[in-house]
């Protein structure tokens, strides 16, 4: 039996089972990862500082980057890929009973994942939120005063800063979120992580969680990761074509 047989398998058998996906599923759609040899901070370092929400309140021109930076996002333009379909076509013969991703892109939503399955750790890049009253909207209204000539467009009720629905790095998660991914980890007895480096916490313990319930351990990743010596499975082909190859051996 190869590796997507076994695998297959375990899907089958699996009671409750949960799929991790971070930004290598969206590769194939079109947008680039952080990490990966094409990532956008291994090709651009200081990129990571507009990722940071100390560096987004403290900077008016980090702000003015950032909307410069959503307005141009090739996500708005992507469409889901092979990968994040064969997740859709998972759930809804009853193999996966709880998707939580660490995308902003919105694709897993868009490809039919259902609200109720999905848990977008990082929030979405197509809602904006007030860090001040916490008014949310979608993005576009925002984008529009930015395309007008406003770098920095301030919240319409109350002045505060606005910012993409998204949770930057020093942000907290939202306790919603992470009560849902935690009870899914603790819940699940199969966790495949795809398309993860594993490195950015609290998401990244959510494997070891799974482990300690003693769930089965599947990582599709192009690259090494931390869990990768701890995994039961560890597939390195691109998602776009294992996971439907998978998908179809259910
Ligand atoms: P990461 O960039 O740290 O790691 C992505 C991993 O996916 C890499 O190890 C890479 O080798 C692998 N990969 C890329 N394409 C692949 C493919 N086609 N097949 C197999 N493997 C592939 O991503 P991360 O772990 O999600 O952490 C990055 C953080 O950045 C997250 O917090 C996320 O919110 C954010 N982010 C999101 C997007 C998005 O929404 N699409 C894009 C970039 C970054």
């Amino acid at each position: 039996m190869n590796v997507e047989e076994e695998v297959a398998g375990w899907i089958r058998q699996a009671r409750y089972a949960v799929a991790l996906t971070g930004a290598g599923v969206s590769t194939e759609s079109g947008i680039p990862d952080f990490r990966g040899p094409n990532g956008v901070w291994t090709k651009d370092p200081k990129a990571e500082r507009l990722s940071n929400i100390h560096a987004y309140l403290a900077d008016p021109e980090v702000r003015a980057d950032v909307w410069q930076m959503r307005i141009s996002h090739p996500a708005w333009t992507a469409a889901p890929n092979a990968g994040h379909l064969a997740l859709v076509d998972l759930e809804r013969r009853g193999h996966l009973q709880a998707l939580i991703t660490q995308n902003i892109d919105g694709l897993h939503a868009i490809a039919g994942t259902a609200p109720e399955v999905l848990i977008e750790m990082h929030g979405t890049m197509r809602d904006v939120t007030c860090l001040s009253c916490g008014d949310r909207e979608p993005a576009q209204p925002t984008f529009d005063r930015v395309l007008a000539g406003d770098p920095d467009p301030v919240c319409l009720r109350c002045g505060g800063i606005l910012k993409s629905a998204t949770i930057s790095f020093g942000q907290a998660l939202r306790p919603d979120d992470l009560h849902r991914a935690e009870r899914a980890a603790t819940s699940c007895d199969l966790m495949i992580a795809i398309g993860s480096s594993l490195l950015v916490y609290p998401v990244a313990a959510l494997p070891q969680v799974a482990l300690d319930c003693g769930a089965r351990l599947v990582i599709i990743n192009a690259e090494r990761t931390p869990y990768d010596e701890r995994a039961d499975a560890v597939i390195r082909d691109p998602i776009g074509e294992v996971l439907p190859r998978i998908a179809a051996l259910v």
